[in-house]
């Protein structure tokens, strides 16, 4: 794979330990609240934020904050999970998921979008120019050219062979945190305290044609609720739909719970429902509330995420994690 994560992964220790890597909260402590701050998943969350950054700390919009964030790994063909590059599915199609969700609650989302680099604009487009939440397939892609998008070859060189190698066996078990995935899911809060969040994959690799996951499902990959927070999600899409991921962890700030607490109980909520598929796979959260306390949790080792903030600047941290 090539994606970020695996060139993180063969860095080996030494990198590893140079890295300012923090586990999120201590219990109890509480941090003063910050802002803006923009936290995304995985190692090209770092890159990610650095463009993020660039509006927010102008005083923008975190919606612009997001959309122009995301857009960094998905114009990149090197990340073999999201956009341009990404792996395609068993049939060797590269489709697409992607939503983004304002402080308003307005959201829009794509799902199984072809030949468009930046899926994430398109959902915005469906929320700011359609009066619907969600385009499917053939329909997103019609309306992408419509609004001016380009169609494009997704399929790199690299994904292809990497696609024509795996169907010399065509075996198909979604094991995450290794190979086969990840995605950006990005929250942020800028400096009129607005919530803003995006999401966007290419989903699992190799998976069925049609396959939709958590990540453009809102209340699943991405839930905002400007008064409360923002949470996004990465890892095996099916046990984040189970649980409505991203919208109950969202819920359980609402009662109190801070990010960490409230990612760590969505995860264990995973561990009830399937104690024994639950070991196989990855699932993680990232949160942030309205304070500008961030928290994040994974069922597995190895879930990174980049936060940047006054306070942090820009630095990837590595969850904390149920097994
Ligand atoms: N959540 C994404 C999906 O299920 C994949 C990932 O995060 O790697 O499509």
């Amino acid at each position: 794979m090539k994606t970020s994560r695996r060139k993180f992964i063969g860095l080996g220790a030494s990198v590893l330990s140079a890295l300012p890597f923090v586990n999120a909260f201590g219990k109890g402590r509480m941090t003063p609240a910050t802002k803006p701050i923009v936290v995304s998943t995985w190692n090209f969350g770092i890159q990610a934020n650095v463009e993020a950054w660039k509006i927010l700390s102008a005083g923008g919009r975190s919606l612009d904050a997001i959309e122009k964030g995301v857009q960094v790994p998905e114009g990149d063909p090197k990340e073999s999970s999201v956009g341009l590059g990404g792996l395609p599915d068993r049939e060797g199609k590269v489709t697409l998921d992607a939503c983004i969700m304002d402080e308003k609650a307005n959201c829009g989302a794509v799902v199984c979008l072809e030949h468009i680099v930046h899926p994430i604009s398109v959902a915005r487009k469906v929320m700011e120019e359609t009066p619907h939440v969600m385009l499917a397939g053939d329909g997103a892609l019609q309306f992408a050219l419509q609004q001016g998008f380009k169609k494009e070859n997704l399929l790199t060189k690299e994904s292809e062979a990497a696609w024509k190698e795996w169907l010399k066996t065509s075996k198909y078990k979604p094991i995450a945190n290794i190979e086969n995935h990840d995605t950006i899911g990005m929250v942020a809060m800028d400096a009129k305290s607005n919530i803003s969040g995006g999401c966007t994959t290419s989903g699992m690799a190799y998976k069925m044609r049609g396959r939709v996951g958590d990540s453009p499902i809102i209340g699943a990959g991405l839930f905002v609720d400007n008064e409360i927070g923002a949470a996004t999600s990465t890892g095996v899409g099916e046990e984040v739909i189970r649980i409505v991921g991203s919208h109950l962890v969202v819920e359980l700030m609402r009662q109190g719970n801070s990010p960490q607490q409230a990612c760590e109980m969505a995860v264990r909520r995973i561990v009830k429902n399937q104690p024994e598929n639950s070991k196989q796979i990855q699932v993680g959260f990232l949160a942030i509330n309205k304070n500008g306390e961030y928290g994040a949790y994974a069922l597995q080792k190895g879930f990174t995420y980049a936060v940047y903030s006054p306070e942090v600047q820009n630095k990837l941290f590595e969850a904390k994690s149920y097994y």
